[in-house]
């Protein structure tokens, strides 16, 4: 078919199923990568700090969102994070009826930003405000992806 032609009838247009093979690679950035790497190597979630308006931010970032300046400081976070926000999902991805789970925004005091994971609790005994921590694989399985967390349970 000409590419100016047009179909005016839509029980006119073909179609077929098929694949194409690609295959992507993404990076994590500097920041990511920092991230990761504190995450794996000391089992510790690395926040950016801004010099400026002194904001972190967690994951660790390179540009503050305020300022729009780089930011070069990074400290790690040890104290426990917080439930800001919480669901439980109970069907699975095809819909159908699963074992509750309890996914959280974990925020941390002082740090903008969270971490959306897994939250090891009865769904009816989540509360906002409750302090978390991670559950971390063991150190010699850790890749420095996200899934080094295994969920966060209450502190
Ligand atoms: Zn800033």
């Amino acid at each position: 078919m000409p590419i100016l032609e047009k179909i005016s009838q839509s029980s006119r247009a073909r179609h077929w199923t098929d694949s194409i093979p690609l295959e992507f690679h993404y990076t994590a950035g500097v920041a990511g990568e920092e991230f990761r790497r504190e995450l794996k190597k000391n089992g510790r979630f690395l926040a950016s700090k801004c010099a400026k308006c002194k904001n972190s931010y967690v994951p660790a970032r390179m540009f503050c969102p305020t300022c729009f300046i780089e930011i070069k400081d990074t400290r790690t976070i040890d104290e426990p994070g917080y439930v800001y926000s919480y669901t439980t999902v109970n069907r699975n991805r095809t819909g159908e009826p699963s074992e509750p789970v309890t996914i959280a925004l974990i925020r941390f005091e002082g740090v903008k930003g969270g971490i959306v994971h897994k939250l090891n609790n009865e769904p009816n005994k989540v509360t906002f405000g409750m302090k978390v921590v991670a559950i971390l694989k063991d150190n010699a399985e850790r890749t420095g992806a996200l899934t080094d967390i295994i969920a966060f349970k209450p502190e």
